[in-house]
Protein backbone atom coordinates (compact mmCIF):
# COMPACT_ATOMS: atom_id res chain seq x y z
CA UNK A 1 0.00 0.00 0.00
CA UNK A 2 1.80 3.11 -0.66
CA UNK A 3 2.30 5.42 2.19
CA UNK A 4 1.94 9.30 2.37
CA UNK A 5 4.61 11.64 2.41
CA UNK A 6 5.08 13.52 5.17
CA UNK A 7 6.63 17.24 4.84
CA UNK A 8 9.95 16.46 5.75
CA UNK A 9 10.43 12.46 4.50
CA UNK A 10 10.64 11.45 0.64
CA UNK A 11 8.21 9.66 -0.40
CA UNK A 12 9.70 6.40 -0.09
CA UNK A 13 13.49 5.69 1.50
CA UNK A 14 16.10 5.71 -0.63
CA UNK A 15 16.91 1.85 -0.65
CA UNK A 16 13.55 0.58 -1.15
CA UNK A 17 11.34 -0.78 1.95
CA UNK A 18 12.93 -3.70 3.58
CA UNK A 19 10.99 -5.70 6.08
CA UNK A 20 12.62 -7.41 8.97
CA UNK A 21 12.27 -9.38 12.01
CA UNK A 22 12.45 -7.26 15.27
CA UNK A 23 15.68 -9.07 16.76
CA UNK A 24 16.85 -9.16 13.28
CA UNK A 25 20.69 -7.16 13.64
CA UNK A 26 19.57 -4.81 10.63
CA UNK A 27 16.56 -3.07 12.32
CA UNK A 28 19.06 -1.62 14.10
CA UNK A 29 21.73 1.38 13.56
CA UNK A 30 25.77 -0.02 13.88
CA UNK A 31 26.31 3.34 16.48
CA UNK A 32 24.33 5.05 18.59
CA UNK A 33 25.93 7.86 20.11
CA UNK A 34 24.80 9.98 22.80
CA UNK A 35 25.33 13.95 24.20
CA UNK A 36 25.90 14.10 27.93
CA UNK A 37 24.72 16.89 29.36
CA UNK A 38 20.87 16.72 29.95
CA UNK A 39 20.86 13.66 27.53
CA UNK A 40 22.47 11.28 30.23
CA UNK A 41 22.91 13.39 32.70
CA UNK A 42 20.92 15.89 34.70
CA UNK A 43 23.52 19.06 34.70
CA UNK A 44 25.73 20.63 32.77
CA UNK A 45 28.75 18.92 34.25
CA UNK A 46 31.27 22.74 33.58
CA UNK A 47 28.84 24.89 36.03
CA UNK A 48 27.01 22.29 38.05
CA UNK A 49 30.13 20.10 39.18
CA UNK A 50 32.86 21.21 41.55
CA UNK A 51 35.26 18.75 41.63
CA UNK A 52 37.04 16.29 43.09
CA UNK A 53 34.15 14.08 42.38
CA UNK A 54 33.58 11.23 44.88
CA UNK A 55 31.94 8.13 45.02
CA UNK A 56 30.09 6.50 48.08
CA UNK A 57 31.80 2.78 48.11
CA UNK A 58 31.02 0.99 45.08
CA UNK A 59 27.28 2.74 45.08
CA UNK A 60 25.78 2.44 41.68
CA UNK A 61 24.86 5.75 39.34
CA UNK A 62 25.74 8.07 41.85
CA UNK A 63 28.88 10.23 42.21
CA UNK A 64 29.14 13.15 44.94
CA UNK A 65 31.17 16.47 43.95
CA UNK A 66 32.58 18.55 46.61
CA UNK A 67 29.80 20.34 47.42
CA UNK A 68 27.78 17.55 47.58
CA UNK A 69 25.66 17.95 44.19
CA UNK A 70 24.85 14.50 43.20
CA UNK A 71 25.80 12.71 39.91
CA UNK A 72 24.25 10.29 38.21
CA UNK A 73 22.34 8.80 34.75
CA UNK A 74 18.82 9.04 34.38
CA UNK A 75 17.54 6.00 35.40
CA UNK A 76 17.02 3.98 32.21
CA UNK A 77 20.35 5.16 30.96
CA UNK A 78 22.27 1.80 32.33
CA UNK A 79 19.55 -0.50 30.94
CA UNK A 80 19.58 1.22 27.48
CA UNK A 81 23.34 1.08 27.53
CA UNK A 82 23.54 -2.59 28.47
CA UNK A 83 20.44 -3.15 25.49
CA UNK A 84 23.14 -1.36 23.08
CA UNK A 85 25.95 -3.58 24.01
CA UNK A 86 24.25 -6.79 23.74
CA UNK A 87 22.84 -6.00 20.43
CA UNK A 88 26.99 -5.27 19.68
CA UNK A 89 25.68 -2.01 18.49
CA UNK A 90 28.65 0.96 18.60
CA UNK A 91 28.02 3.09 21.49
CA UNK A 92 29.58 6.63 21.11
CA UNK A 93 29.65 9.98 23.29
CA UNK A 94 29.32 13.59 21.70
CA UNK A 95 29.33 16.51 24.02
CA UNK A 96 30.75 19.69 23.69
CA UNK A 97 31.13 20.54 27.41
CA UNK A 98 33.81 22.98 28.27
CA UNK A 99 34.76 20.74 30.57
CA UNK A 100 35.92 17.54 29.03
CA UNK A 101 38.27 16.22 31.89
CA UNK A 102 35.76 16.23 34.62
CA UNK A 103 33.06 14.54 31.97
CA UNK A 104 35.64 11.93 31.10
CA UNK A 105 36.36 11.48 34.88
CA UNK A 106 33.12 10.91 35.72
CA UNK A 107 32.36 8.41 33.22
CA UNK A 108 35.15 6.62 34.27
CA UNK A 109 34.34 6.87 38.47
CA UNK A 110 30.06 6.17 37.56
CA UNK A 111 29.65 2.36 38.35
CA UNK A 112 27.03 0.44 36.38
CA UNK A 113 24.94 -2.60 36.84
CA UNK A 114 26.14 -5.56 35.12
CA UNK A 115 24.45 -7.18 32.63
CA UNK A 116 24.57 -11.05 33.86
CA UNK A 117 24.83 -10.08 37.65
CA UNK A 118 28.80 -10.37 37.58
CA UNK A 119 30.67 -7.67 38.48
CA UNK A 120 29.40 -3.89 38.50
CA UNK A 121 30.83 -2.41 35.16
CA UNK A 122 32.68 1.66 34.93
CA UNK A 123 30.01 3.62 32.66
CA UNK A 124 33.45 4.57 30.45
CA UNK A 125 33.65 1.01 29.04
CA UNK A 126 30.26 1.36 27.21
CA UNK A 127 31.63 3.74 25.10
CA UNK A 128 33.88 2.63 22.15
CA UNK A 129 34.41 6.21 20.92
CA UNK A 130 34.49 9.20 22.42
CA UNK A 131 34.20 13.01 21.20
CA UNK A 132 34.19 15.30 24.02
CA UNK A 133 35.41 18.76 23.46
CA UNK A 134 33.57 22.15 22.61
CA UNK A 135 32.43 23.10 18.89
CA UNK A 136 30.38 22.15 16.19
CA UNK A 137 28.80 19.18 16.51
CA UNK A 138 29.58 18.52 12.92
CA UNK A 139 33.50 17.96 13.72
CA UNK A 140 32.54 15.00 16.34
CA UNK A 141 30.72 13.12 13.89
CA UNK A 142 33.21 13.48 11.61
CA UNK A 143 35.43 12.31 13.53
CA UNK A 144 33.27 9.55 14.73
CA UNK A 145 33.07 8.81 11.07
CA UNK A 146 36.86 8.77 10.34
CA UNK A 147 37.56 7.00 13.21
CA UNK A 148 35.11 4.07 12.89
CA UNK A 149 34.12 3.71 8.96
CA UNK A 150 30.93 3.55 10.06
CA UNK A 151 28.41 5.34 7.34
CA UNK A 152 26.42 8.54 8.79
CA UNK A 153 23.31 6.90 7.78
CA UNK A 154 23.82 4.45 10.08
CA UNK A 155 24.07 6.67 13.06
CA UNK A 156 21.44 7.64 15.28
CA UNK A 157 22.02 10.74 18.03
CA UNK A 158 20.17 11.59 21.12
CA UNK A 159 21.03 15.01 22.05
CA UNK A 160 18.87 17.84 24.26
CA UNK A 161 19.70 21.23 22.12
CA UNK A 162 17.66 21.76 18.87
CA UNK A 163 20.80 23.90 17.36
CA UNK A 164 22.69 20.02 17.02
CA UNK A 165 20.22 19.02 14.74
CA UNK A 166 22.85 20.24 12.05
CA UNK A 167 24.50 17.09 12.63
CA UNK A 168 21.49 15.92 10.00
CA UNK A 169 23.01 17.58 6.99
CA UNK A 170 25.67 14.71 7.34
CA UNK A 171 22.92 12.00 7.25
CA UNK A 172 22.79 10.70 10.73
CA UNK A 173 19.33 10.97 12.35
CA UNK A 174 18.89 12.96 15.91
CA UNK A 175 16.35 12.44 18.60
CA UNK A 176 16.11 15.67 20.54
CA UNK A 177 15.80 14.87 23.90
CA UNK A 178 13.06 16.09 26.44
CA UNK A 179 13.32 17.82 29.87
CA UNK A 180 13.04 14.80 31.51
CA UNK A 181 15.68 12.92 29.66
CA UNK A 182 17.05 9.35 27.86
CA UNK A 183 14.67 6.91 28.47
CA UNK A 184 13.56 3.88 26.86
CA UNK A 185 10.08 5.32 25.30
CA UNK A 186 12.82 7.91 23.41
CA UNK A 187 15.07 5.00 22.54
CA UNK A 188 12.08 3.27 20.79
CA UNK A 189 11.25 6.70 19.42
CA UNK A 190 14.73 7.13 18.19
CA UNK A 191 14.84 4.03 16.61
CA UNK A 192 11.37 4.01 14.57
CA UNK A 193 12.47 7.36 13.28
CA UNK A 194 16.02 5.67 12.36
CA UNK A 195 13.81 2.76 10.82
CA UNK A 196 11.16 5.04 8.92
CA UNK A 197 14.28 7.11 7.04
CA UNK A 198 16.01 3.90 6.17
CA UNK A 199 12.44 1.80 4.35
CA UNK A 200 12.92 -0.62 7.59
CA UNK A 201 9.81 -2.05 8.21
CA UNK A 202 9.48 -4.77 10.90
CA UNK A 203 7.36 -8.31 10.48
MG1 LIG B 1 23.23 18.51 26.18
Amino acid sequence: MPRKATRNEPASPPGGYKTVSPEDPDAFPLLVAFDLDYTLWDLWIDTHIVPPLKRPGDVLNKLVDRRGQDLSFYREVPSILAELKRRRIHIAAASRTSAPELAREALGMLLLPSEDEGEHVRAVTYFNTMEIYPGSKLRHFKEIHRKTGIPYDQMLFFDDEHRNFEVESLGVTMQLVPSSGTDKKLWNQGLSTWRKRRGIQLM
